[in-house]
């Protein structure tokens, strides 16, 4: 499966997906144009990793065949020691979160590198340090990045 991406300034990358390939070693970019000149046929993985986020979400998901985080996890082995929430999502980010305020610390693995509750006043807190438990890879974690978390809804408009 091929794309082009037009990134918009005159560099065009040719991003192929070999679909028979396991996920960490599917995608290549094997062809980056600039104004039309052929400048690096093969270019690799970094020219994959400028370009990929740039593919329209329709491709992404066919050339990765997956909908969600908690779909990557069921289907392309992130540690089976990774813990999963409540829909699924594999706590990738081992956090850990400290309160000023009544000096508590507490660790809590997320999906994300979000803010928690604090357990002693209810204090929303960001956390205080943050450490990758997923995979290795580049262009795995690129399709982490680019994948929502199952159950995840925007919040809904509140009206005035
Ligand atoms: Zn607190």
């Amino acid at each position: 499966m091929k794309h082009e991406i037009d990134s918009g300034v005159g560099v065009v990358a040719v991003l192929q997906a070999d679909m028979d390939k396991p996920l960490a070693e599917r995608f290549r970019s094997y062809e980056v144009r600039y104004d039309g000149v052929v400048t690096n046929p093969d270019r690799g993985q970094k020219a994959l990793l400028e370009h990929f986020n740039l593919l329209p979400d329709s491709v992404f998901h066919a050339m990765t065949g997956l909908k969600d985080r908690a779909d990557l996890g069921e289907k392309h082995g992130f540690s089976e020691e990774l813990g999963r929430d409540d829909d699924g999502n594999l706590l990738v980010w081992d956090n850990k979160y400290h309160c000023e305020e009544d000096d508590a610390s507490w660790p809590d693995p997320h999906s994300c590198q979000c803010d928690d509750e604090c357990p002693e006043c209810g204090a929303s807190i960001s956390p205080e340090t943050s450490v990758w438990l997923g995979p290795k890879e580049p262009i795995l974690i690129a399709i982490w990045e680019r994948l929502e978390d199952r159950g995840w809804a925007p919040t809904p408009a509140v009206a005035p």
